[in-house]
């Protein structure tokens, strides 16, 4: 059976061409980049070129890349790191955290673990489309307010937040603005100059390289604590011996991506288009959940009553097509996705989504098999559904 994927969001394939640059390193280039030698200044110049390829890609200095293990160290050590690089005594009350209904829980986690630690935390709800609206961020500034953190794309709908807003109030009161940009990065230009940011975390495995390396963009003079304790390298800022392998992957992958982002991106939306506009023509009582006006080009989120999310995805693998309820962080979790019902979908509706993330090597006989796919699948589950059976008596 032919086997499609469109779950690119939870992970991408490596690119041929990332896995070929990473060879070398995973074998006879297998230095420590630490090291003074011929192997490890090998591995070094390997460590440098792929700091400059990333940071081409975000418009940044090399010298603001800071390599960590993926998209959710990154995310940790931008939000512990300005948490506890701000001295309380500079402050008149309980250091504030500002941050939306709808971030990945690499982000959303941890500021609930800032509550923990009894640091005040506003989480900003989002429209029924997903977008937050920079003047509620405004009204939730407080004296005491030490760092905001907005996403960039949202991982489970697409949409893409109006950063360039928000960072910009941030600046003006001098509030450190993170953003999480692992599911942007490679999908849509992102320029941290035109953003405005102060933290930016992005992933190799979300965009055609390897899991586990990712990297947080710091701009010059912001003030962060390392997350963790150990060495010096990466400047101070991240301890622990690089993995040089894949940092180069990452590199490759950043490389690749700047050169194919826009045929990708118009290549992609074409697609969903496709995807969408074949699902709601074949299938009935169903919705997508997004912002159609602002998306990221390869997500599709759909709502198809009276069946369970779990249910379509596992059938539709049985039929060879890989799709996802939502983050795979969450996979396993009865609980509705936090993210549809903070758009105000009911329970059951956010049960009854799915998502379907297109990817580079994806093909429109890709999508036409999945239109003839998915309306038999739903309809077989929903002749067998007695909540549809109820609710369309
Ligand atoms: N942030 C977003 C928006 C994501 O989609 C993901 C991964 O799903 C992460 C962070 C975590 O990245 P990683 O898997 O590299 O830890």
């Amino acid at each position: 059976m032919a086997r499609i994927y469109l779950d690119n969001n939870a992970t991408t394939p490596v690119a041929p061409e990332v896995a070929e640059a990473m060879r070398p390193y995973l074998a006879e280039g297998f230095g420590n980049a630490s090291s003074v030698h011929w192997f490890g200044q090998r591995a070094r110049e390997a460590v440098e070129k792929a700091r400059e390829q990333v940071a081409r890609l975000i418009n940044a200095p090399p010298a603001e890349i800071v390599f960590t293990s993926g998209g959710t160290e990154s995310d940790n050590a931008a939000v512990f790191g300005v948490v506890d690089g701000v001295r309380p005594r500079t402050l008149s009350g309980p250091k504030h955290v500002i941050t939306t209904s709808i971030e990945h829980p690499a982000v959303l986690y941890s500021a609930r673990a800032l509550e923990r630690r009894g640091i005040h935390v506003s989480f900003v709800p989002v429209s029924p489309a997903g977008v937050v609206d920079p003047s509620e961020i405004e009204s939730a500034v407080r004296p005491e307010t030490i760092l905001i953190t907005v996403m960039l794309a949202n991982n489970e709908i697409g949409t893409l937040q109006p950063v360039e807003e928000i960072s910009r109030l941030a600046q003006e009161r001098q509030i450190a603005f993170h953003t999480d940009a692992v599911q942007a990065v490679g999908k849509v230009p992102v320029d941290v100059e035109k953003l405005g940011v102060d933290l930016l975390a992005l992933s190799a495995h979300k965009l055609y390289g390897p899991k586990g390396v990712g990297a947080l963009y710091v701009r010059k003079g912001t003030r962060l604590e390392p997350f963790m304790h150990g060495g010096h390298h990466e400047r101070d800022r991240r301890p622990g011996t690089e993995n040089v392998a894949g940092i180069v992957g990452l590199g490759a992958a950043a490389e690749l991506a700047q050169r194919l982002l826009a045929e990708d991106a118009s290549r992609l939306a074409a697609l969903r288009d496709r995807l969408e506009a074949g699902i709601l023509a074949r299938v009935e009582n169903v919705r997508v959940n997004s912002n159609p006006a602002h998306r990221q080009p390869n997500t599709l989120n759909v709502t198809f009553d009276g069946i369970k999310g779990e249910s379509l995805v596992m059938a539709l693998d049985l039929e060879g097509v890989a799709c996802s309820t939502g983050s795979a962080c969450a996979s396993g979790s009865i609980e509705p996705s936090y993210v549809l019902t903070a758009l105000g979908l009911s329970a059951d509706d956010a049960r009854s989504s799915i998502r379907l993330s297109l990817g580079r090597y994806n093909t429109e006989a890709d999508v036409d098999v999945a239109l003839d796919v998915i309306p038999r699948v739903v309809e077989r589950l929903r002749a067998i559904s007695p909540r549809y059976a109820t609710a369309n008596a």
